[in-house]
């Protein structure tokens, strides 16, 4: 098969690989249709995650077909349509239990190998699904490929960033989504639709920025001087009562820091590789904040938005703006990381 690699610092490949085949009796294989591109990919890309080996196939959205299962697959057979999260989990350790899938005892990371162990992603033509029982969804016919893909990770982190702020439609809150990249965008989509009473959406793209308004949110240019001043206005001065942040830099999160009223919450989706948090104890006191970080667990709100038809009702799609053939998929990478062409989310159609 062919499929994007992991080749050092900035460097992805188009590569011939071997096929991947069953190794485990829970395996399955899945003929990937369509991947996403990820802001967490340009992690590894940057070398702002470092360890991962050269050779790894990159990706972890795909959504696909079955072509063979091990022995004891239950669940899926050759020819079903399937998407997955972007994290395998067994269904049945501790966390799978509480609904924590992204931190299954046995759960792994797809796209990410080090020292020879690992999985490798979906960026390529196959992919070997471990644990497909209990990790694995079905693509049913209300859901359309894009929509699988967006449930496998970005949609069900940007929910999950807007659902930890405790958002409804009982306690109509103003929240302020710090960054409006694919999952930022997905974080006020989300908190529109819990019933936050007004959505503040930050960036400094202007594209960006008009997708989010487009969502309902009201959009406020970081990059303009006193950009607070309509947070300040809408809340008597005291700021916001959640901060939804979903870069995932020190930068982003202290701007949320400063944005939450006292007794406010902060929640951040984008994946942090900082030792330190860019704000203090004293701070957090003073503010009686609450901050709540973590990896989606995207298994859990994939089934959940899917069963409460909240993914079938969204237009999540439209956050996809580019599209490339697979074997274009190290163009990918630079127009995505570049945001070249005004490019927001894309896929490679493998
Ligand atoms: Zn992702
Ligand atoms: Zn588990």
């Amino acid at each position: 098969m062919k499929g994007i690699t992991f080749e050092g610092l900035k460097t992805v490949h188009f590569t011939q690989l071997p096929d991947p085949e069953i190794i485990q009796p829970g395996d399955a294989i899945v003929r990937v249709s369509l991947a996403g591109v990820c802001g967490s990919d340009l992690h590894v890309f940057h070398g702002r995650e470092t360890g991962c080996d050269c050779g790894t196939v990159m990706g972890h959205e795909f959504v696909g077909e079955i072509v063979e299962t091990g022995k004891e697959v239950r669940r899926f057979r050759a020819g079903d349509r399937v998407f997955s999260p972007f994290t395998t989990s067994c269904g049945a350790c501790y966390y799978c239990r509480i609904g924590l899938t992204a931190r299954c005892e046995s759960g792994k990371l797809y796209g990410w190998r080090e020292k020879g162990q690992g999985l490798h992603g979906g960026q390529a033509e196959y992919v070997r699904v471990p644990m497909a029982d209990t990790t694995l969804i079905h693509l049913t016919s209300d859901l359309s490929p894009e929509q699988g893909l967006l449930l496998g990770d970005i949609f069900s982190t940007g929910y999950f960033c807007a659902d930890m702020a405790g958002i409804s439609r009982e306690t109509p809150v103003t929240c302020a989504v710090v960054g409006c990249g694919p999952v930022g965008l997905m974080a006020v989509m989300s908190a529109v639709d819990l019933g936050a009473a007004r959505v503040f959406a930050l960036d400094t793209v202007t594209e960006r920025l008009a997708k989010a308004k487009a969502f309902g949110a009201i959009p406020v240019n970081v990059g303009e001087p006193d950009f607070g001043r309509a947070l300040r206005e809408a809340t008597l001065g005291r700021g916001v009562d959640a901060a939804l942040e979903a870069v995932g830099s020190p930068g982003a999160l202290r701007l949320a820091i400063d944005l939450v009223r006292p007794g406010g919450i902060v929640t951040s989706v984008g994946v942090h590789t900082s030792e330190h948090f860019p704000f203090s104890p004293v701070e957090a006191y003073n503010k009686n904040l609450t901050y709540r970080i973590g990896r989606c667990p995207a298994r859990y709100y994939a089934e959940k938005l899917i069963r409460e038809g909240v993914a079938q009702r969204l237009d999540i799609a439209s956050v996809i703006t580019h599209r490339f053939a697979l074997a274009d998929g190290a163009e990918a990478y630079r127009v995505f990381d570049e945001k070249a062409d005004d490019c927001l989310k894309a896929v490679l159609v493998c």
